[in-house]
């Protein structure tokens, strides 16, 4: 399966299929004079022998998260410059969204940028590596530093999916439900009975696609997110504040956030737009936290989601709500309103 970027120019492909990495790879490469590779450490470990053994002395990323520190991105960068590097060589970046955000900001920066190819390996990073945006953490927050760089290809090899932990396919998953929840209800309503016993890599096949495509919608005409790109951020503004507070899987505390919004909506429209029952029971089932809501603390909530980069004014939060499924709309809830929504959320569980 491929989706093709339809950009005025700079253009890209994502192939997304079982087994397709070492062939495909081998058709960019040969473009290039030299190609170096950039792999998560605990990725590595796992396929070294198998669907990446082709790969010949790459360059370790820390596991996750620890490849977005300064000291990592001067390891990738001082190693690619150490290796010979040069304008015309590519990058190849191997892991989940840590990884491809670290090694695509690395390659946007080296030498003033470097072509580059990301081959996702966690389900969340159906997402993250679509739409160009690479960064690394500050001390003063996640994701502050860094640019928008498309990538020349992605190559989503699906059978790197299986090595996934549970809680990662958790996390994954909660931007899979938010990409139907975007689409339209025929969507959200096949993929739950797609998944109704459990999530299997095999049923979500023609959901990550769709969620690609669906992501892919909204960044096209909005890459520098000033219109629908910010639906994207559905469920993100409670969820970034109770990922930051109970240290939770981002996609888990994303579903949380759904929840909310979907909560929040029936609210503000004043009508039964989701039967919140149906889609709780759902996600308890699945072992998303959804009891938590009931304790979280109101003032502590505000003033996490009043950090976030997102919200332009003080006195109000904006939110991304829903008319119905795969219609949104971005509003800014007074403070106060929105700390009472809060509370009936949790008197509501
Ligand atoms: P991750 O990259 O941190 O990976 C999670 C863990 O899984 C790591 O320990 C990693 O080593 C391991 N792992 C990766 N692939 C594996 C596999 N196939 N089998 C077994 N283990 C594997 O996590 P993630 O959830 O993919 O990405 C989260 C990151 O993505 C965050 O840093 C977030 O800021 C970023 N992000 C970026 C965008 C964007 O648009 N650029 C969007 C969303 C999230
Ligand atoms: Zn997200």
């Amino acid at each position: 399966m491929e989706i093709r970027t339809s950009y005025a120019a700079d253009n890209y492909t994502i192939h997304v299929d079982h087994g397709i990495l070492e062939s495909r790879l081998a058709d960019y490469s040969a473009d290039y004079d030299a190609v170096y590779f950039l792999v998560d450490r605990n990725v590595y470990q796992l396929y070294k022998d198998s669907v990446l053994s082709f790969i010949d002395s790459p360059i370790i990323l820390e596991g996750g998260e620890a490849s977005k520190s300064f000291d990592a991105f001067k390891h990738i960068t001082e190693s690619l410059l150490e290796r010979g590097i040069q304008r015309h060589h590519l990058i190849v970046v191997v892991g989940g969204g840590a990884a491809g955000d670290a090694g695509g900001f690395a390659a946007a920066t080296v030498l003033r940028g470097v072509d580059y190819i990301q081959v996702p390996t966690t389900l969340l990073a159906h997402d993250s590596s679509i739409g160009a945006k690479t960064a690394i953490n500050s001390t003063h927050g996640k994701n502050l530093i860094g640019v928008f760089y498309r990538p020349k290809a992605v190559i989503y090899d699906l059978s790197l999916l299986e090595t996934l932990p549970q809680d990662e396919v958790l996390s994954g998953f909660g931007e899979v439900f938010k990409h139907a929840l975007l689409k339209d209800e025929e969507t959200v309503r096949d993929l739950m009975a797609e998944t109704r016993g459990e999530i299997t890599l095999d049923a979500l096949k023609p959901f990550i696609i769709s969620g690609i495509e669906t992501k892919m919608h909204h960044v096209l005409n909005d890459e520098k997110e000033s219109g629908i790109r910010k639906y994207l951020n559905l469920g993100h503004t409670l969820g970034h504040a109770i990922e930051y507070r109970y240290k939770m899987p981002h996609g888990i505390a994303v579903v949380l956030g759904l929840y909310f919004t979907m909560f929040l909506s029936n609210e503000v429209e004043g009508r039964k737009i989701f039967d919140l029952d149906h889609f709780r029971e759902y996600f308890s089932h699945h072992g998303y936290p959804i009891h938590k809501l009931k304790s979280i603390d109101e003032d502590e909530m505000m003033s996490l989601m009043g950090r976030d980069k997102k919200n332009q004014s003080r006195a109000a939060t904006g939110f991304v709500l829903m008319k119905s499924i795969g219609q949104c709309h971005f509003i800014e809830i007074e403070n106060t309103e929105l700390k009472k929504y809060l509370s009936y959320l949790k008197e509501s569980l």
